[in-house]
C-alpha cells in the first residue's frame, strides 16, 4: 500500500511579535479543512521553560490544559477552537524539553563517545518531534508548524536550522514556509512601509530558508504596488503576498483569507487533493458574531483582568455562547481588590452575571468571596470555574452554615476550617512543574439536578487543573444548609459540581469548561449561563433577600 504523503506547512513570523500566527495559522487549518483535508497542529515554543505550567500569566497569558493533561500555550486553544479537534501533549513543545531529552539521552549512553551538540542532535531531537505529531494524530494530511518568537531572535536559531534540514530531507513539493509579517502604515506621511517585511525576509533567507508565502497584517488595505514591491524583493509572485487586514473578530480572519486566495494557493502548491470549500456554518457564525440581536453584560472577578491573555479561553467561550443566543456578551472586568474597595453592590449592580474564574494565590480572595455572596443574595446568575468554585464554597461555609474562618489551605497552611483542602496526594512539597490534577477526568451527574438537565446526560468528561478540592468533612454540612453537590467523581470521593436550588443559575465547576468550547459547538454550561444572564436582565428585576 502506498504511504500516504504528510504534508507541512511551517509558519514563522518576523519583524514583531503578537501578529496572530497562531490565528493565522489556525484560519488556514479551517479553510483546508473545510476542503476535506485533514489537519493538525504544532506550537513550537522557543523559551528554556520544560511546558508554560510554572510561567505566571503575567508572562505567558493562559495556560491551556489538553485532554491528554498538558499544560501548554495557549494558541494550542485557538487550534481546538477554530479546527474542532483535541489536542495532545506532542502538539507543542519547548526549547527547554527539546534540550532535556537530549540531555537525558546524553546521561543515559545514548550518545557514547560523541560531543553533544545543536546541530545534529538537537534539530534531530526537533525534527524526530515534528514526524512524530503527523504519526501520532490519526489520518492526516496536513501539519501546521508554528513556531513561537520572531525571525532573528537567538533562541529560535536551532528551530529554524531544523526545519531547514526538514525541508531538504522531506525533499520538493512536501514542505511550504509562510512568513507572517508586519506592513506598518505610517501616519504622518500617510505611507505604507515595506521595508520591515523585506528585511525579516532577507533574515530568514540568511539562514537558508526561502519563504513560499507571506502574509503581511495590515492596517490599511495593501495596494498592488506594495505586493510587488515586497514579492521582488522576497523573490516571489505578486499572489503569493497575502494581505491580512485587521478584523473586527479573529473568527473573521479566515474568511478575509479566502478571499486572499490563501488556502488556493497551498493547495496548488503542495498538490493537495481538495473538494468544493463548505464554509457555510462558519460565515452564519461569524455573522452573529458580528451582528447579534441580543446583548448582556457579564462581570468577571479576577486577578489578571489587566491582561486579558489570561482568560483567552474564556472570553472565547462567551463568544462561542453569545452565537448561541444570538447575543453579544460585553464583559465587565472587575478586579478582586476593587471589590474589596468599593463593595459588590457598586460594581455588579448593572450586570446580568457575574463569572469567577480559576486563579492561584490569595490576593483578592475577599472581594471575589463579596462578589458571590452578592450574586446568591441578589438572585444574579454565578458561574464558578475552579477556584470560582472554591470560593463559592468559602463564601457558603461562612455565611451561610455560619463557619466564619472558613478558607482554603492554599491561602493559610494552619487553617482550622480548610473546606477546601489539598487533594488526596498533593503536599505543600510536591515538585511545581506538572504535578497538579491535570486533564479530563469523568464526572458523574445527579439526576434531577440543573447540571444534569444543562449537559443532559448523566456521565460528562471535562479537563482539570487544580491541586485543591472541596474537603469532604464538610461536605454534609454545606448540603445541609442546601448546597447540591450535582457533579461528582465516579467514586464519588471528588466534588466536581455544586450547584443552588432555587437560585435563577447558580452553579460552579471544579474543571475548566472553557478549554472545551469551540467556534461552532458552543460548551452547554457557557450557553445556559448566558441565556440565564441574559434572562435575568434588568437588575431592578431582581429579588433582594
Ligand atoms: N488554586 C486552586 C487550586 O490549585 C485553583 C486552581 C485553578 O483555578 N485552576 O486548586
Amino acid at each position: 500500500m502506498e504511504k500516504p504523503s504528510i504534508h507541512y506547512v511551517f509558519i514563522t513570523g518576523g519583524v514583531v511579535s503578537s501578529l496572530g500566527k497562531g490565528i493565522a495559522s489556525s484560519s488556514l487549518g479551517i479553510l483546508l479543512k473545510a476542503r476535506g483535508i485533514r489537519v493538525t497542529s504544532l506550537k513550537i515554543d522557543p523559551y528554556l521553560n520544560v511546558d508554560p505550567g510554572t510561567m505566571s500569566p503575567y508572562q505567558h497569558g493562559e495556560v491551556f490544559v489538553t485532554e491528554d493533561g498538558a499544560e501548554t500555550d495557549l494558541d494550542l486553544g485557538h487550534y481546538e477552537r477554530f479546527l474542532d479537534v483535541d489536542m495532545r501533549r506532542e502538539n507543542n513543545f519547548t526549547t527547554g524539553s527539546v534540550y532535556g531529552a537530549v540531555i537525558e539521552r546524553e546521561r543515559q549512553g545514548g550518545y557514547l563517545g560523541k560531543t553533544v551538540q545543536v546541530i545534529p542532535h538537537l534539530t534531530d531531537e526537533i525534527k524526530k518531534r515534528i514526524r512524530l505529531v503527523a504519526k501520532s494524530a490519526k489520518d492526516v494530511d496536513v501539519v501546521l508548524v508554528e513556531l513561537g518568537g520572531t525571525v532573528g531572535d537567538i533562541e529560535g536559531l536551532p528551530f529554524l536550522e531544523a526545519i531547514r534540514q526538514f525541508r531538504l530531507e522531506e525533499g520538493p513539493g512536501r514542505c511550504l514556509n509562510i512568513h507572517v509579517t508586519l506592513v506598518p502604515f505610517i501616519q504622518a506621511s500617510q505611507e505604507i512601509k515595506t521595508k520591515p517585511t523585506q528585511h525579516s525576509v532577507q533574515k530568514l533567507r540568511e539562514i537558508g530558508i526561502q519563504p513560499d508565502l507571506l502574509i503581511c497584517r495590515t492596517e490599511t488595505p495593501l495596494p498592488r504596488e506594495a505586493r510587488e514591491k515586497i514579492g521582488l524583493y522576497a523573490n516571489l509572485p505578486v499572489e503569493a503576498v497575502i494581505e491580512a487586514r485587521d478584523a473586527d473578530t479573529i473568527y473573521e480572519v479566515p474568511l478575509n483569507l479566502e478571499r486572499e486566495g490563501l488556502a488556493g494557493l497551498v493547495i496548488r502548491r503542495l498538490k493537495l487533493r481538495a473538494a468544493t470549500p463548505a464554509l457555510g456554518r462558519w460565515k452564519s457564525m461569524v455573522e452573529t458574531v458580528r451582528h447579534p440581536r441580543k446583548s448582556v453584560r457579564i462581570a468577571v472577578a479576577g486577578k489578571y483582568v489587566e491582561l486579558r491573555d489570561a482568560y483567552k479561553s474564556i472570553i472565547e467561550a462567551f463568544t462561542h455562547a453569545g452565537v448561541a443566543n444570538d447575543a453579544k456578551v460585553e464583559l465587565v472586568w472587575v478586579s478582586s481588590e476593587e471589590i474589596e474597595k468599593k463593595g459588590a453592590a457598586a460594581l455588579l449592580g448593572r450586570v446580568g452575571g457575574l463569572l469567577i474564574p480559576g486563579g492561584f494565590g490569595e490576593r483578592g480572595i475577599d472581594g471575589k468571596v463579596q462578589a458571590v455572596q452578592y450574586a446568591r443574595e441578589n438572585d444574579l446568575p454565578f458561574f464558578g470555574i475552579c477556584l470560582g468554585m472554591q470560593v463559592a464554597v468559602i463564601e457558603f461555609a461562612r455565611n451561610v452554615c455560619g463557619i466564619r474562618s472558613a478558607t482554603s489551605r492554599e491561602f493559610d497552611e494552619d487553617a482550622k476550617h480548610a473546606v477546601i483542602d489539598y487533594m488526596p496526594g498533593q503536599t505543600r512539597d510536591l515538585e511545581k512543574g506538572g504535578t497538579m490534577r491535570l486533564g479530563a477526568y469523568p464526572c458523574c451527574l445527579r439526576r434531577g439536578t440543573r447540571a444534569q438537565a444543562i449537559y443532559g446526560k448523566d456521565r460528562i468528561s471535562e479537563r482539570h487543573r487544580h491541586r485543591f478540592e472541596i474537603n469532604n468533612e464538610y461536605r454534609t454540612a454545606l448540603e445541609n444548609e442546601g448546597l447540591v453537590m450535582s457533579g461528582v467523581s465516579p467514586d464519588h470521593t471528588l466534588v466536581e459540581i455544586i450547584e443552588l436550588p432555587g437560585h435563577r443559575w447558580f452553579l460552579a465547576g471544579q474543571f475548566h469548561p472553557e478549554f472545551k468550547s469551540r467556534a461552532l459547538k458552543p460548551h452547554p454550561l457557557f450557553a445556559s449561563f448566558v441565556k440565564a444572564a441574559l434572562a435575568a436582565g434588568a437588575p431592578s428585576g431582581r429579588k433582594t433577600r
